[in-house]
């Protein structure tokens, strides 16, 4: 960030009296202007024994198969984020469930989370950011095809524990490859 969203005024990187970050600070109008990780909400929406999937539209990660998720927005909560996602990418009504998966990912400061979800109907198809979008039985699943580190530790997870017949949250730190 150069200039202040505030006043327009240049801005200036350095740590403020009594704060421990470098921070972009306003000499003008006296605004800091913090910067704090993004959360990523997304679910697995269920439908019988099978998984809704998307293939990316968008990079990054183009062709590549994941969970429906996206960053949460103002004014939502993260289970009410994931079921809007799942609308949006997989054009798939979802009930959010239980929290599966925790993952931070400190270096490109992301919190994701990823919830279980119920489809309401078998029906899904393919959002603005999606090329397509399929129900997979896990033995289908392209693991070698997903897009991400922490949509593939969600699903392992999930199956991991539908095979133990019990459900609870996992969480993952994820550092640069
Ligand atoms: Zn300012």
């Amino acid at each position: 960030m150069n200039f202040c969203s505030q006043c327009g005024a240049p801005l200036t990187r350095r740590v403020p009296p009594g704060d421990t970050h470098p921070r972009d600070v306003c000499d003008h109008c006296g605004t800091i202007h913090y910067e704090n990780p993004k959360v990523v909400v997304g679910c697995l929406p269920l439908w019988e024994n099978q998984l809704l999937l998307c293939r990316r539209g968008i990079e990054p990660r183009v062709g590549f198969w994941t969970l429906p998720a996206g960053f949460m927005e103002n004014d939502e909560t993260t289970a009410q984020g994931a079921a809007r996602e799942t609308l949006e990418e997989a054009c798939a009504q979802v009930e959010i469930g239980a929290l599966q998966a925790l993952v931070n990912i400190p270096h490109i400061n992301q919190v994701h989370l990823f919830y279980r979800g119920q489809l309401q109907s078998a029906a899904h198809g393919a959002g603005e950011e999606s090329l397509e979008t399929a129900l997979f039985q896990e033995t289908d699943i392209p693991w070698d095809d997903l897009a991400f580190r922490s949509v593939r530790f969600a699903m392992e997870c999930y199956y991991a524990d539908l095979r133990r017949g019990t459900f609870q949250v996992h969480t993952l730190d994820l550092g640069p490859l």
